[in-house]
């Protein structure tokens, strides 16, 4: 198969094209690392993963860079706005390209694939992709998710879909997709949501729409931002210490979400820690911990709602109903919300729409 390399300038030194058939939509591809590139011996590059698809030419063009070749966990914050602002460039420059396909590592792929949610407004797709085994494993099944990315990112149904997690033939939703097993191929379900859709051997075929906000409706604009709000995540379990809520204020969090156990509570001395949050003007978003669930609204802010003291007031000013993102994606749309606003109001608002 021929191949036509460029270097460019920055951090993609490589892109290349390989031959295929013009009419086909053109897919561009961008590693970051994972699992699916951890060769024993050397990473796989951008280049050489792109080869690993007998028969993708039959779907798509490719073109492909690439961005960082290391564990999901290692990318910065720092990388996540310049992976987010590489794709909305190659986007607005690029009419030519139907979808982007990312690799990433499978440990944060969900928080990295809802960040890209959150920040590439085109309709058009990005579709996060991983394996399980590493391509010095048999069985290593990157290849095969890496193809089928290429399909629903080269698919017209995949747009305006938000960004897509494509493993083990299956489409889920970056916004409800987890991890839900450390080894297992199956482990990215979007639990009581369920799969978006699946890719199989004749076609892509999706089953359901994201009614959240996504693509050009987004309000969040990733291209001025040189750095994200510190917010940090913090575990309700039995006698926890309010302290480190405190701590996580005194170094400098402009939020915090709380994980709290059952539809809110919290343990220990935690509500001394978040009164010391409240005070400081620290925006709390109380997510569940079980997993899965819907925080609503307190009672206070409905129609009748209840009366509060001063003190409560005043932790209500200050509290928003993480609705059921789960603890890791609800610190990151508050990162994103605080990025536009600190009325707290706004702030629940964008947590009912996203
Ligand atoms: N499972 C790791 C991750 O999520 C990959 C390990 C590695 O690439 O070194 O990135």
């Amino acid at each position: 198969m021929a191949v036509l390399c460029l270097s460019v300038a920055g951090p993609t030194p490589i892109l290349a094209q390989q031959a295929a058939t013009p009419t086909l939509p053109r897919v561009h591809f961008v590693a970051t690392g994972g699992t699916i590139s951890n060769r024993d011996g050397g990473r796989l590059t951008a280049e050489e993963l792109a080869k690993s698809m007998p028969g993708v030419e039959r779907y798509a063009r490719l073109t492909f860079e690439q961005f960082a070749n290391v564990a999901s966990s290692e990318l910065t914050l720092q990388q996540w706005l310049g992976l987010a602002k590489r794709i909305n460039e190659l986007y607005a420059t690029d009419k030519d390209i139907a979808g982007v396909v990312v690799t990433s590592g499978t440990d944060t792929l969900e928080e990295t694939a809802f960040f890209l949610h959150l920040t590439v407004k085109d309709p058009r797709p990005v579709v996060v992709v991983g394996s399980m085994r590493n391509p010095s494993t048999l069985g290593y099944e990157g290849a095969a998710n890496l193809l089928e990315g290429v399909r629903v990112a080269a698919d017209p149904a995949a747009r305006n879909k938000g960004a897509l997690v494509v493993l083990n033939d299956e489409i889920n939703s970056a916004r409800n997709v987890t991890k839900t097993d450390a080894l297992r191929l199956q482990t990215f379900r979007s639990r009581e949501y369920g799969q978006m859709g699946v890719v199989d051997r004749d076609r892509v075929v999706f089953f359901s729409q994201i009614t959240q906000r996504t693509n050009e409706r987004l309000e969040f604009d990733v291209a001025k931002l040189t750095a994200l709000p510190r917010v940090d995540v913090i575990m309700v379990y039995q006698g926890a210490p309010g302290d480190l809520i405190k701590a996580a204020v005194d170094n400098g969090a402009k939020g915090i979400v709380i994980a709290v156990a059952g539809a809110g509570a919290t343990s220990g001395t935690q509500n001394e820690g978040l009164a010391y949050a409240a005070e400081k003007g620290v925006f709390v978003v109380n997510s569940t911990r079980a997993g899965s669930g819907r925080i609503a609204p307190a009672s206070g802010d409905l129609p009748g709602g209840a009366q509060v003291n001063e003190a409560q007031r005043r932790r209500r000013q200050f509290s928003i109903a993480g609705e059921d993102h789960t603890p890791v994606k609800a610190r990151i749309l508050l990162m994103m919300a605080l990025t536009k606003t600190t009325d707290r109001n706004e702030i629940q608002r964008i947590f009912s729409e996203y």
